[in-house]
């Protein structure tokens, strides 16, 4: 008999659904495997009045009635206490700050987080959490990371009460940093950060559609990241950072950065949790610990895993997945 296993339907506590026509393929594979997600609000234009906020979520609902979009909204220079109040009202738990210039659609983003005190003062009263991509966009690529951690300890310090989120961490030193922080703080990690290195970006032939922001790193990150997941702490747990670029965007000269990695990031965690003889702690970090930490409720429903081997496609409705054309040792029961 094929071994099965069943958890709490995954949470993605970090999740780019995009906009136009990708909005359905998105939506749909991420109402597959999780009952909610943490939608990013970096579209064109951004996710920062009520009114942008309350379309999209509406236009994701009536794509999949039953997966439940945790809305965010775009911190800007100069935010105002009354335009986050609105933000609250509207529904949102949370606000994502993107240093400028530092991913997709960031370019209007905040230079230092002095731009955004009474924003912050405002989030910190209102108990929303402050979601960073956090890299510090002009210094080396594979140091931006750890360059940020001043900025985060500076917020950290200024706002005693504010519930902070280190998004999709990458850099081992990032882990021992969070480690040292309150409990109000935590951190994110996507299934290509605990899968890849930076070989398989750029080791052999130079691959695209596995380049992304935080860039991918050595393997002893890898290995530091693998034992936060799997370590049973309650401030590490999983968000996709699911991203997709069409594939003729990622195959020209200027590659988007972004992983699509939604349709097939649960069976590919129970595989890398399977092999390393942590499949126990699976449903904590897919399922428990992050809606937790956001203080909402898990799913109510359970989804069901059998190590049976299925092909994740070479392309998804004109997106390069990530293990495109691989497979995984695990599949949805149906
Ligand atoms: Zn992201």
């Amino acid at each position: 008999m094929e071994k099965e296993i069943t958890i709490r339907k995954p949470s993605d506590m970090h999740l780019h659904l995009r906009q136009g026509d990708m909005l359905k393929t998105t939506v749909q594979d991420a109402a597959t495997w999780f009952a909610q997600g943490v939608v990013m609000p970096n579209t064109v234009p951004a996710i920062n009045t009520p009114e942008r906020l309350i379309a999209y979520r509406d236009e994701i609902l009536s794509l999949a009635p039953d997966f439940k979009p945790i809305m965010s909204f775009k911190l800007y220079p100069g935010m105002s206490a009354d335009a986050v109040k609105a933000m609250a009202s509207s529904g949102t738990v949370l606000g994502k700050l993107y240093p400028a210039g530092v991913t997709t659609n960031s370019e209007d983003g905040v230079k230092s987080w002095h731009e955004i005190k009474e924003a912050l003062g405002a989030m910190s009263d209102l108990g929303l959490v402050l979601s960073i991509h956090c890299e510090k966009p002009d210094s080396f690529c594979l140091e931006r990371e750890y360059e940020y951690h001043q900025e985060f300890a500076a917020i950290a310090k200024a706002y005693p009460d504010l519930r902070m989120v280190f998004e999709h961490i990458s850099d081992r030193r990032s882990i021992d940093f969070l480690a040292g922080l309150p409990d109000r703080v935590a951190g994110t990690i996507t299934a290509h950060h605990l899968l890849l290195t930076l070989d398989d970006v750029l080791g052999a032939n130079m691959n695209p559609h596995v380049f992304c922001k935080p860039v991918v790193k050595g393997p002893k990150d890898r290995e530091a990241l693998r034992r936060a997941a799997f370590s049973g702490d309650k401030k590490f747990f999983f968000g996709s950072d699911s991203a997709p670029h069409l594939k003729t965007k990622k195959e020209s000269g200027t590659a988007a950065g972004g992983i699509y990695s939604s349709p097939f990031a649960v069976p590919l965690m129970a595989q890398l949790f399977e092999e390393h003889g942590q499949l126990d702690k699976l449903e904590n970090f897919m399922s428990i610990y992050g809606p937790a930490f956001y203080g909402i409720a898990p799913a109510a429903g359970c989804i069901t895993l059998v190590q049976k081997k299925s092909t994740i496609p070479s392309v998804i409705d004109g997106i390069v997945p990530l293990y495109a054309g691989k497979t995984v040792s695990w599949s949805l029961k149906n």
